[in-house]
């Protein structure tokens, strides 16, 4: 397993400035800024902080880091997740050059981008696609509240997130509604996938994962942990627990990484 490099430090640098840039509205209205305060980077002092890091990431690998991948692909996990700055794939403790194809949007939504999801799971292919939300979610957040007055691009992708927020039975604490709507969106995007790639599952040719990547514990299995909440539409944890996609799970891994919040969809 390689050692994480420079590159997810500059990812996370331009990821960061670019939600900071953007303004609060939507995406920062439950992104969780109510932790340690941000440090604001100038728009030059973004970008030189950008450029030394690639000269740092290109001290760190020479040439023959990209012998592997110079003509083609050939990663093994396919990947949807949420655009916020506070998650990446060094979550995942690999490299992700040429391991992990990922598709990225507010809210990790699947029909908001068919085609990347289409080309991970049916050209590349891979056999896992991972749908992935995590804790304090904005998107999720902003698709319980008026939204309204975003943008036309904004609201044409929250719309798609209707169906997760009309099964909230807007009942009990705010936060806790909003953890379980992050799991109910994991659910309607797995059953999103499993209508777009049925025959490839029946054919054992792909499994569909969901998972919650939940850095404020919420799940109770400490922070950081990616939770497994639903294996191709099975959302009882105890069934999850023995799909055989997991078989080279420990147990104790297994009760670590299988968990849900909320009742399926
Ligand atoms: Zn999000």
């Amino acid at each position: 397993m390689k050692k994480i490099h420079p590159a997810t430090k500059l990812t996370c640098t331009l990821a960061c400035a670019a939600l900071l840039a953007y303004a609060p509205a939507v995406l920062a209205s439950g992104g969780g800024h109510d932790g340690p305060a941000v440090k604001v980077k100038s728009a030059e002092a973004t970008v030189k902080a950008a450029i030394s890091g690639n000269d740092q990431f290109t001290g760190h690998n020479d040439s023959h880091h990209f012998d592997g991948f110079q003509t083609g692909q050939t990663p093994t996990l396919t990947v949807v997740t949420c655009s916020d700055s506070r998650v990446h794939t060094h979550l995942f403790g690999m490299a992700p050059d040429n391991n992990i194809f990922v598709i990225r949007n507010i809210g990790n939504q699947v029909k908001n981008a068919e085609g990347s999801v289409d080309y991970g799971v049916r050209h590349l292919p891979t056999k896992i696609l991972l749908i992935m939300g995590h804790s304090s979610c904005g998107a999720i957040k902003a698709a319980m509240g008026d939204y309204s007055g975003e943008t036309k691009g904004i609201k044409a992708e929250l719309d798609n997130l209707k169906p997760v927020i009309a099964a909230d039975d807007k009942s009990g604490d705010a936060n806790a509604r909003w953890s379980k709507n992050v799991e109910r969106n994991v659910d309607y995007q797995v059953k999103t996938a499993l209508e777009l790639y049925r025959e490839k599952i029946a054919a054992k040719e792909l499994t569909v994962v969901g998972a919650v990547y939940d850095f404020n514990d919420h799940y109770g299995k400490g922070r950081g942990r990616l939770v497994i909440t639903n294996i191709n539409g099975e959302t009882a944890p105890n069934k999850i627990m023995d799909h055989p996609v997991l078989k080279e799970l420990s147990r104790g891994e297994i009760v670590n990484h299988v968990g849900s919040l909320a009742p399926a969809l």
